[in-house]
């Protein structure tokens, strides 16, 4: 299975592909976590990076494209499942590339859709595990012991870029950077839209559907 999860910020790319993963024994590669444990290791990348992501801007498309390269690289013969690449027409073109000289087509880019209502509450009250990257939500999933994480132990953190003004900016710029991309696999007769909007298990059941008519 080689799949794009794509939907504006807080739409549950990172929590849907953890399930996936699980479900298919596919990587997971998400260019927001790597781009996170570069800007925690105060990498080359992750000092050019971190400006741009607490502001709730893209980082620049040779940067990002240059990781993902590099993780479907070392891949190998399992799926993956992307998860918030491309988030441009450039990247989606880049990846089309890189995925022709390798024949490793993409089987299909789901789409989750949520309104900008929803996105805010949730993104506003997103706590995630810095540790792990497992997500959590103040009022609808709330750790065992508050602050801490129940995978690791982590101390939970409200990211920079889940702050009001940040969150605003992120889904400014999803509306006009990122939404376009949708036209471009749509085109191709890969989009599969998906409502998700409600219980996380039946959202991962309509997903696994949609993936096996693909
Ligand atoms: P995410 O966790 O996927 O929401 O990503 C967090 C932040 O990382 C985004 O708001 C961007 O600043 C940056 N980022 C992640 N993926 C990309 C991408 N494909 N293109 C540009 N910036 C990205």
């Amino acid at each position: 299975m080689r799949i794009v999860l794509f939907g504006p910020p807080g739409s549950g790319k990172g929590t849907q592909a953890s399930l996936l993963k699980d479900k298919f024994g596919a990587a997971h590669i998400s260019t927001g976590d790597t781009l996170r444990e570069a800007v925690r290791n105060q990498t080359e990348v992750g000092l050019k990076a971190k400006s741009y992501m607490e502001k709730g801007e893209l980082v620049p498309d040779q940067v990002v494209i240059a990781i993902a390269k590099e993780k479907l690289a070392s891949v190998g013969d399992r799926g993956f499942i992307l998860d918030g690449f491309p988030r441009t027409i450039a990247q989606a073109e880049a990846l089309d590339v890189a995925l022709a000289e390798i024949e490793k087509p993409l089987d299909a880019v789901v789409n989750l859709q949520v309104d900008d209502g929803e996105l805010v509450r949730r993104l506003g009250g997103r706590r995630v595990c810095p540790g792990c990257g497992e997500p959590y939500h103040v009022d609808t999933k709330k750790p065992q012991v508050e602050g801490k994480c129940d995978k690791c132990g982590g101390d939970l953190v409200h990211r920079a870029d889940d702050q009001a003004e940040a969150i605003r900016n992120r889904l400014k710029v999803y509306n006009f950077q990122t939404a376009p991309v949708l036209g471009y696999y749509e085109s191709k007769g890969i989009l599969k839209n998906i409502e998700a909007v409600g219980d996380i298990a039946e959202i991962q059941k309509t997903i696994a559907e949609a993936l096996a008519q693909a």
